[in-house]
């Protein structure tokens, strides 16, 4: 029999069964909106105010920092356009060459409509430096944004560092933590940041629902005008029963953080014990989400060995999920220069809590076999 095997957690995660449980009756009998003044309404919009709590909680926030959006791109995409609706002397964004393109194209857009953009470039594992965002910042710089945890490679950026530049010369700063949140502890007010973008459907929630942390006192103009929902910032009637799953994964995530890092990093060790031997570079930095492991294969294709893991009934993916159907080499794997011989045989295996021991095995043999084939 065919076996199915995820291996592909950074690009969505499998919904947690007390998450799709907590979903039902705000999708059944409670399906009253939040917004309206009558007593059928008042068990949804209290639904949202313990969704916000939990959420805040998690991520040593206040619950009314804490807006909910359709997910990371439209939080990715409100914290940039929402930084320049406000900044009327078109001041600089500053952004890094690994970025997600949520990020990537939401500068290139305000770039269009004349606001000035720069990228930094990471060094050789995709690390950021303070010393080399220093280099390029100004005083006429509006906007850092620099995102927590890459999705290709797994590094994780110094972020307190970055953010501590960033508001030395009077810039606001945020990160895209869509990989990130539920994943590695995190801490708004030691990590510095005034916004910071997460997605539910990256730690075992929902799709479709995601949410922004902006900071009390940091402001923002709105992206989707409407309805006063999210104090008049964002608009459009909520999505109780996404928030309320959003909550409770990230709520169970979160419980069980150390143990999952723990059981991920063994696999992940496994994982690389059991290719030893073959001829490859392994990308990223040392400090690195739990289970990102981005391979590049010499004189091999990543796109081949995609298929032909497929075929094997496995769900590997070669750089970002939104770059599968382009087979050049994604911008991350050229902005970390990867040597040519290598870059075209990257592939990223993302592992999740729910993968085993046995399952590694399976992909280790499946991978030893075709990167001999390609
Ligand atoms: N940012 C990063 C780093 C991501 O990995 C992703 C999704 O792959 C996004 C943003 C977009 O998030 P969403 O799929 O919720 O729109």
């Amino acid at each position: 029999m065919k076996q199915f095997i995820y291996a592909d957690n950074a690009a969505t995660t499998k919904l947690d069964k007390v998450a799709f449980e907590a979903m039902l009756p705000w999708l059944t009998e409670e399906y009253g909106n939040a917004s309206q003044p009558y007593s059928f309404a008042r068990n949804p919009k209290k639904a949202l105010s313990k969704a916000r709590e939990t959420i805040a909680a998690c991520i040593n926030a206040q619950p009314e920092e804490i807006f909910f959006t359709s997910g990371g791109t439209e939080s990715d995409n409100w914290a940039i356009k929402g930084c320049a609706l406000l900044n009327l002397d078109k001041k600089a964004t500053i952004t890094s060459a690994i970025e997600h393109h949520a990020v990537l194209l939401a500068c290139s857009s305000i770039e269009r409509m004349g606001y000035p953009v720069a990228h930094v470039n990471p060094d050789r594992t995709g690390i950021v430096s303070a010393e080399t965002l220093e280099r390029i910042i100004t005083d006429d710089t509006n906007l850092v944004s620099i995102m927590l945890a890459n999705n290709e490679i797994g590094s994780i950026e110094p972020i307190e560092e970055l953010a501590a530049v960033a508001h030395s010369h009077g810039a606001l700063f945020h990160t895209d933590a869509v990989q990130a949140v539920g994943h590695i502890p995190i801490d708004v007010h030691k990590l510095g940041v005034d916004m910071l973008s997460a997605s539910a459907h990256k730690f075992n929630g929902p799709k479709g629902i995601g949410f922004l942390y902006i900071k009390k006192g940091a402001k923002i103009g709105a992206l989707i005008d409407g309805g006063a929902q999210e104090k008049g910032i964002r608009a459009g009637t909520e999505n109780v029963a996404a928030i309320v799953g959003m909550a409770t994964a990230l709520e169970q995530n979160c419980k069980d953080l150390d143990e999952n890092q723990m059981h991920i990093e063994t696999l992940e060790s496994k994982v690389l014990d059991g290719l030893s031997g073959l001829d490859f570079i392994r990308n990223g930095s040392q400090r690195h989400l739990p289970g990102n492991v981005s391979l590049s294969f010499r004189h091999a294709s990543g796109e081949a060995i995609l298929h032909r893991l497929d075929l094997n009934g496995i769900c590997i993916s070669t750089g970002a999920a939104c770059d599968s159907v382009n087979t050049q080499v994604s911008h991350v794997i050229r902005a970390i220069g990867v040597p040519d011989e290598y870059a075209l045989g990257t592939i990223r295996i993302s592992l999740g809590k729910d993968n085993t021991e046995e399952e590694i095995e399976h992909i280790i043999d499946a991978l030893k076999n075709c990167v001999n084939r390609t």
